[in-house]
């Protein structure tokens, strides 16, 4: 994936609209593109961190230089990959804030659910429901549940000023990865609707440039992925394949290193697709249903 040509400044504070400061994480990848963004809410009266990131002493420090004299009121966490949610602890242990917001996944078994990506050590201090209000100095963040890319997903809105922190929910540099059995490819898409049918200003994504025009954003999202639909249908038409075999040809040029997340996301459709009655699947190998 490429890179921008100017990378945002790595451990510092800008200043991306009145309310609203971001600081940039130091764990670029594949599937976190420049690296997590922080986003701090509100003035010295009291703070929301959004998206405090990864178990990295490194970006806590910067978090902490960024917040100064200002009193955190509210650690919020938009899902629980471990390129989220574990600096929330660490946070929490230096500022006393609480951690509201998305809620922790049942990992009670040790099935798929309880894989790495996860951050199975996340405890919320308060979880917020779909609609719900956080109240701070001067702002006011409400939650927007958009399960999909994890089932506890959720986005939050700055009514001040109208914008949508989404999380890895829709990122402009990149598709979200929706990986089953967790993620889920209709109530992805469903919350992809979701924000399409909402008014927002513009997004800030946990990774990656804000999208000023959301709307447009959000409508292409949807058509990429009724797109990868019907390439789905069109090759299962042709014959019974794999997964394995469907990704080399739905990914040409991308790069090899991600067809295992591609391979995935085929997955999560083809789920979808079967409960809808259009697909069915023996020994790993799926054809139409009718
Ligand atoms: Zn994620």
């Amino acid at each position: 994936m490429e890179h921008p040509a100017e990378p945002w400044p790595v451990g510092e504070a800008e200043r991306v609209e009145p309310l609203v400061r971001r600081v940039l994480a130091p764990n670029p990848s594949f599937f976190t593109y420049t690296g997590t963004q922080t986003y701090l809410v509100g003035h010295a009266g009291g703070l929301a961190v959004i998206d405090p990131g990864p178990d990295d002493e490194e970006h806590v420090a910067a978090l902490l230089a960024a917040i100064g004299d200002a009193r955190v009121t509210a650690i919020a966490c938009t899902h629980t990959h471990r390129d989220h949610s574990p600096a929330a602890r660490l946070l929490r242990d230096r500022t006393g804030a609480p951690v509201i917001g998305c809620a922790a996944l049942d990992l009670e078994d040790d099935g798929p659910r309880s894989d790495a990506p996860f951050d199975h050590d996340y405890a919320p201090d308060r979880v917020l429901a779909d609609g719900e209000r956080l109240e701070g100095d001067g702002w006011t963040i409400a939650a927007v549940a958009t399960p999909g890319h994890t089932s506890n997903h959720l986005c939050f809105a700055l009514e001040e000023s109208g914008a949508l922190f989404t999380g890895d929910h829709v990122m402009g540099w990149s598709t979200s990865v929706v990986v089953p059995p967790d993620g889920d490819m209709a109530q992805y898409l469903a919350s992809l609707q979701k924000l399409h049918d909402r008014e927002d200003r513009v997004h800030y994504p946990a990774h990656g440039p804000a999208g000023d025009n959301p709307r447009q954003l959000v409508r292409g999202m949807i058509g990429h992925r009724r797109q990868r639909e019907r390439q789905i249908l069109r090759l299962l038409e042709e014959a019974p394949q794999a997964i394995a075999a469907m990704v080399p040809k739905m990914y040409k040029g991308v790069n090899e290193a991600l067809w295992p997340a591609a391979g995935r996301s085929v997955h999560a459709h083809l789920i979808d697709l079967e409960r809808r009655g259009e697909v069915a699947c023996s020994a790993e190998t799926w054809q139409l249903a009718r």
